[in-house]
């Protein structure tokens, strides 16, 4: 006959040893990446437990950089709208959560850099830092000026914006003045052509007419030369290369495609979203 008590410490090392078996299965899930891609309740417990699964996008950049040594190691973050006001809008950053990105890049030991140290690279007149991280801001919202570029400021790190030259003082998008002000405090504006349309959907005169176009518009405004350019929609295709060679220095896509070499006219980028906010994670231990 068990006694109360050896009752009771068997019924508690039981429940210690389901515990234990529960933990190491949860740890496996999570290891083996179930769990990080869970949107409920196990895989909200294990993204507070262990941190966001980081690990595919890691592999994802470090193929790039295998594939493409003659481009220098630089990572491209590609933001959109950065704003209080439109919390749950997929394509927005809060502005606290885009601080925290800039403070755990320099964590880590990143230089910020910005076209214009590209385009030096390009020419053979510098050099890059090892850790070389770039912030770029597409479609030119109006609150990348209300917003983001006062956090650039404050933490004296560079950012460089793709305007859409047809939209410039539109509801919504930074005006003139403001492009020129913020280029005047170290930011650079880039195109992201006239109308933001699909390039690889346009003939040959429509492409020239975008990437020349939005050029000129921007010089016009900013006084100084436009060297780089973002494609829309990231989508390129052999016309769109020629004609985007023949107008800028460097041109950027919109994502990271692990298999595809890249080239300076394109250079991969990053995409920040509410969904993967938590991209400074990335780069911690790099
Ligand atoms: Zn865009």
């Amino acid at each position: 006959m068990f006694s109360e008590k050896s009752k009771s410490g068997t019924v508690i090392t039981g429940l210690i040893c389901l515990c234990l078996v529960y933990a190491g299965l949860f740890h496996l899930a999570r290891y083996m990446g179930w769990l990080a891609q869970n949107p409920g309740l196990p895989g909200t417990i294990a993204r507070t437990v262990y941190g966001p699964d980081v690990r595919p996008e890691m592999a994802r950049l470090k193929h790039v950089r295998e594939i493409s040594p003659e481009i220098p190691p630089i990572t491209v973050l590609c933001y959109h709208e950065v704003t209080p006001e439109r919390g749950d809008d997929c394509m927005n950053v809060k502005p606290e959560i885009f601080r925290r990105h800039i403070r755990e890049f320099k964590k880590a030991g990143f230089t910020f850099i910005h076209v214009g140290d590209l385009q030096k690279f390009a020419a053979g007149s510098k050099t890059l830092p090892e850790k070389a991280v770039l912030l770029s801001f597409d479609d030119g919202y109006a609150d990348n000026y209300k917003y983001a570029f006062p956090i650039l400021r404050e933490e004296k790190v560079p950012g460089t914006f793709f305007v859409v030259s047809s939209t410039v003082g539109n509801n919504n998008r930074m005006t003139a003045g403001q492009l020129r002000e913020m280029l005047a405090n170290g930011m650079k504006i880039g195109s992201h052509t006239v109308n933001h349309e699909r390039l690889t959907d346009m003939n040959a005169q429509e492409i020239d007419f975008e990437l020349k176009a939005s050029k000129e518009a921007l010089e016009k405004i900013l006084g100084e030369s436009v060297c780089a350019l973002a494609y829309p929609t990231g989508k390129v295709n052999e016309t769109v290369l020629d004609k985007a060679k023949t107008y800028y220095d460097m041109a950027f896509v919109a994502s990271v495609m692990p298999d595809t070499k890249q080239t300076l006219y394109t250079l991969q980028r990053y995409g920040v979203f509410k969904w993967n906010e938590h991209i400074e994670s990335i780069f911690r231990n790099r």
